[in-house]
């Protein structure tokens, strides 16, 4: 049985096509600049071998069409026709408290949808484009949405309320709502095969540290406490984001910079994090370097993060009550075994003895703690198409 899972950008739109049987993609590619000169699309087939089309694309329907076209043309080999795609499973950014899991969609989950644009004016539109998109071109398959945010809405109230007039949660749903829950439900599921012990009996940390950076608390297999928070700028600095701040600071900038709004927004979300505290890149592999060769500046920033992320874990042992598992996801938690080793150092009084050694390992599934050590650090590549394809196969059954 065979998914197409779509993660839809405001200009951007990745896809794979992952056959159930073997879990695995079969093609999976990336269109690039959709509405913008200069559109890209890159197709990869099952044995890795890539393919450029460079033509317009003016819109996420013809975006569709286009990945269509490759997905059933004889010499890639992926599909003989488009009706083996069994359903299609398509990444939503925000669900609000409207969704707490996965939904198959129809025209009331459109329009509750549509509610939520208000939360997510930047990610939302375009998830919706693509699901009309899939509607027309590919009608009668069965279409699931798979939120974001779903996985936190396990959270209590006292920790997603913010100090603020209880009105504007009411009024405007201003409350944390936690992002990236699609990889740290994933990477909490594929915990608990590791440890070879149940889901509802273990207290996990999952770190998803990768450009956006965040944490949750997850005990018996809910989420309890997530750093990101009404928006994904809250909690760990980041690639490019700030991460939290004392509130003052965004109207004392906009006041000093003359900022708008909008300006202020983007300052937050691309123009600050590692990139503004290094001033080199958001990359953490540039930053590596250059605090190598002796940017104090990079170094901070390296630093930074690494205590942020430690704050976090200490502050959801202590919700918990304790960690079975300390768990390293996402780009940098995935392939940097140096930001591993600095954040669980003298970090024995959890429990959590790293071994060196073992922690040497990029991008594969692997616990790299001690023997002894009370609580398991693992590292576990993300996999948050699988997860979608899983969730949309389960409702589609
Ligand atoms: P993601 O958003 O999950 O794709 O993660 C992207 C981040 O992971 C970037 O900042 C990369 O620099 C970082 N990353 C990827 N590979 C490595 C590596 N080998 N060492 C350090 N950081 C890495």
């Amino acid at each position: 049985m065979k998914i197409l899972v779509l993660n839809c950008g405001s200009s951007s739109l990745k896809y794979q096509v992952i056959d159930m049987d073997t879990r695995n993609p079969i093609a999976k590619g990336l269109v690039e600049r959709i509405g913008l000169q200069g559109s890209v699309l890159t197709h990869r087939t099952a044995s890795g071998a890539k393919e450029v089309f460079k033509t317009e694309i003016k819109n996420h329907t013809k975006a569709i069409e286009l990945v269509i076209k490759q997905l059933v043309a004889p010499e890639y080999g992926a599909l003989k026709d488009l009706n083996e795609i069994h359903a299609v499973g398509h990444r939503v950014v925000h669900g609000g408290e409207k969704f707490s899991k996965s939904v198959v969609i129809n025209a009331s989950v459109m329009e509750a949808l549509k509610d939520c644009i208000e939360l997510a004016p930047l990610h939302n539109p375009p998830n919706i484009a693509g699901i009309k998109a899939c509607q027309r071109m590919m009608p009668g398959i069965p279409q699931v949405a798979v939120f974001d945010t779903a996985f936190h809405q396990t959270m209590r109230p006292l920790s997603y309320i913010y100090g603020l007039p209880y009105e504007y949660y009411e009024k405007y749903g201003i409350r944390k709502y936690g992002f990236h829950g699609t990889s740290h439900k994933y990477v909490s599921q594929r915990a608990a095969v590791l440890l070879k012990k149940p889901l509802s009996e273990l207290k996990l940390i999952s770190c998803h540290l990768g450009n956006g950076a965040s944490i949750a608390a997850i005990r018996g297999g809910k989420s309890m406490e997530t750093s990101m928070g009404f928006t994904p700028l809250d909690g760990l600095m980041m690639g490019t984001r700030s991460g939290a701040l004392d509130p003052a600071i965004v109207t004392y900038i906009m006041c000093r910079e003359q900022f708008s709004v909008d300006q202020m927004n983007d300052f937050l979300n691309n123009k600050c994090g590692a990139l503004g505290v290094s001033g080199i890149s958001s990359d953490f592999r540039d930053i590596e370097v250059a605090a190598e060769q002796g940017s104090h500046r990079a170094q901070l920033a390296l630093d930074i993060f690494e205590h942020d992320v430690r704050q976090f874990i200490g502050s959801y042992a202590a919700v918990m009550g304790g960690v079975d598992a300390l768990i390293f996801t996402a780009g940098v938690g995935e392939n940097a075994p140096g930001m591993r080793a600095g954040i669980c150092k003298n970090m024995d009084f959890l429990g959590i003895n790293l071994d060196l050694e073992k922690n040497q390992v990029r991008g594969e599934e692997v616990d790299v703690s001690k023997t002894n050590s009370r609580c398991r650090v693992l590292v576990i590549p993300t996999n948050e198409e699988l997860m979608i394809a899983l969730d949309t196969l389960e409702l589609t059954k």
